[in-house]
C-alpha cells in the first residue's frame, strides 16, 4: 500500500501525525512532510494510514492499494 500526500490541499492541520505518527511525519510548519509525495506504508502500518487518510480534514492523503 502506497499513500500520496497533496501538496495543494494540505492545510497543515497536523491530523494525520496526531492519529498516525507511524505514517505520516509533520514538517516545522505543522504541515504534513511528504507534501507532493508517495509513500510506500511500512508493513503492518495499512490501518493507521487509512485512519490518518479518513480523517485528514482537506482530503489531502489519497490510498493507493496494492
Ligand atoms: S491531516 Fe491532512 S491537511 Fe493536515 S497535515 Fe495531514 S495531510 Fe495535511
Amino acid at each position: 500500500m502506497q499513500v500520496k500526500i497533496d501538496a495543494v490541499l494540505c492545510s497543515g492541520h497536523g491530523r494525520c501525525a496526531v492519529l498516525a505518527p507511524t505514517v505520516y511525519k509533520l514538517d516545522d510548519n505543522g504541515y504534513n512532510a511528504d507534501r507532493g509525495k508517495t509513500l510506500e506504508v511500512p508493513a503492518g502500518q495499512e490501518a493507521a494510514a487509512r485512519k490518518g487518510a479518513k480523517l485528514c480534514p482537506e482530503r489531502a492523503i489519497t490510498l493507493i492499494e496494492g
